[in-house]
């Protein structure tokens, strides 16, 4: 490989604030006073906060550089496993900013709301097209939380039955919030082993499926990539003994247009705007989980609702059954306005995204699978997991090989997970990807594996070509140095 996608460059050494600092300077003018001065009160004035003295250029370069040490999914690929780093199209980015949109306030009554509240009707409707449930709230602030709203659904309507239950089957394939969900609400996982080709079986579901368990938690595509095919089977053996099924629909990237939830006995599910639907992520927010229900568990949505009567939009709390509120107001309406924009841009196209997604990451696993060790050799959905196991004779593991590909430009793939394979790495490229780009991260993927080989140092003591070498990441986690 002669031509990197990465470079060492210009890296500048960037010291913090408070070094580059020097008293006396400023980096603003204030206009000639023209009134009296007054003392500050004592309580005010006190000791000033210990802000270093900087001028206006001193802070452009600073602030310029740091963002330029960014690797986000406008600089190059980006393909996290399981979080859908794709192109957030700058449209949709233009609609969130209109004034009218931006500059709404929650408390502003309803009929000077008109249009705010059209959107979030008109979108709860879209996204029950997109998923084929019936209704929706926009809502949960992440997925995360649009899993809790789900399963306060669960115990909510297993209370209204007068059965309340305890258990909750949880695959282990599932995402990581999941049991952490189920147990908000009080309900203990029942861990349910994956069968021998990556997915659940009917026979293990029903195996553990009984009346004190309130329903199955399923992630779909599950997190080694891959459909569960028997979901209809299982969603029968699991009504049959009054439970539920929830689907984590983050990973809708791969099946929009192509599957029916509602159809494939799906009975709550929620998705990740903040993912497939166009808004920049990563770094912990903000994002939108909305959470999609059947005609049967509608009553239990959280509230308020956005209703429509004849030509008006209001929000109504008349829902008594409802679970009640998640957030302060309506959820993260920028997300909603880019979410929808998204939808309407790209139309009918959304199957379109969903299929290219899937052929890019079925691409890479065939262009890999005959040196990388490929656990599930079948089709998968828009991520492909490849693991380790090739790798250890040559003393590199999957983390090496992740620091190896940020010397060649490319942000490293989600390591470690899922917690089912060792050593797991998980690819996804998106959509978004040119297939000269994909065959450039393939080309590397290639390369890093001769290295592993024949040069291990090159892995082990990767990256190399970085401002900063391995870092101590468990130590930045425990005990942040967060001031100068
Ligand atoms: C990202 C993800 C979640 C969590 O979503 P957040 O918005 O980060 O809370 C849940 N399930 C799956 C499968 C995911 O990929």
């Amino acid at each position: 490989m002669n031509e990197f996608v990465g470079t060492q460059g210009l890296i500048l050494n960037e010291p913090l604030l408070w070094e580059r600092g020097r008293q006396g300077r400023t980096g603003y003018s204030l206009p000639t006073r023209d009134v009296d001065p007054a003392p500050l009160d004592a309580a005010v004035a006190g000791e000033g906060p210990d802000f270093p003295d900087l001028s206006e250029v001193e802070i452009v370069r600073h602030y310029t550089r740091l963002s330029q040490w960014n690797y986000g999914v406008d600089s190059g690929m980006y393909p996290l496993g399981s979080c859908t780093m794709k192109y957030n199209p700058k449209t949709n980015e233009r609609q969130a900013a209109l004034p009218g949109f931006a500059g709404s306030h929650p408390l502003v009554p309803s009929e000077l709301s008109q249009g705010a509240l059209q959107l979030i009707y008109e979108l709860e409707h879209h996204l029950a097209h997109v998923s084929g449930l019936d209704a929706v709230s926009v809502q949960p602030a992440a997925g995360a939380q649009g899993e809790l709203a789900g399963m306060l659904i669960f115990a909510a309507y297993h209370r209204d039955q007068g059965r309340p239950r305890s258990k909750i089957l949880i695959p282990d394939t599932a995402h990581g919030t999941n049991p952490a969900s189920a147990a908000l609400c009080g309900y203990k996982s029942v861990p349910l082993a994956t069968g021998p080709d990556g997915v659940l079986t009917p026979e293990d579901v029903a195996a553990l499926m009984d009346e004190d368990t309130a329903g199955l938690m399923v992630t779909n595509p599950n997190t080694l990539g891959l459909f569960e095919t028997h979901t209809r089977a299982i969603a029968d053996i699991v009504h049959a003994k009054g439970g539920l099924i929830y689907a984590d629909g983050a990973n809708m990237n791969a099946v929009m247009g192509v599957v029916d939830f509602g159809k494939a006995g799906i009975d709550v599910l929620h998705i990740n705007l903040h993912k497939t639907f166009s808004t920049p992520h990563g770094g912990g927010g903000p994002g939108a989980g909305p959470v999609c229900v059947t005609k049967t568990l509608e009553p239990f949505l959280p509230a308020p609702r956005v209703v429509k009567t004849g030509e008006s939009y209001q929000l109504s709390e008349d829902f008594p059954k409802s679970i009640g509120k998640l957030n302060a107001f309506y959820g993260n309406f920028g997300i909603l306005v880019r979410a929808y924009s998204y939808i309407l841009s790209v139309g009918t196209q959304l199957k379109d995204v969903s299929q290219h997604a899937v052929l890019n990451a079925n691409y890479i696993k065939e262009q890999l699978k005959d040196i990388y060790h490929l656990p599930f050799d079948k089709p998968c959905m828009h991520e492909c997991v490849f693991t380790d196991k090739n790798l250890e004779s040559h003393k590199v593991s999957t983390l090496d090989l992740a620091k190896r590909l940020i010397d060649y430009g490319f942000h490293p793939p989600t390591i470690y997970f899922p917690l089912v394979l060792q050593g797991a790495i998980m690819i996804e490229p998106t959509e978004s990807e040119s297939r000269e780009n994909i065959d450039q991260f393939i080309t590397t993927m290639r390369a890093i594996y001769q290295e592993a080989r024949e040069n291990p140092e090159l892995l082990t003591g990767a990256p190399g070509n970085t401002k900063v070498r391995r870092l101590d990441e468990t130590t930045a986690a425990r005990k942040p140095v967060l001031r100068g």
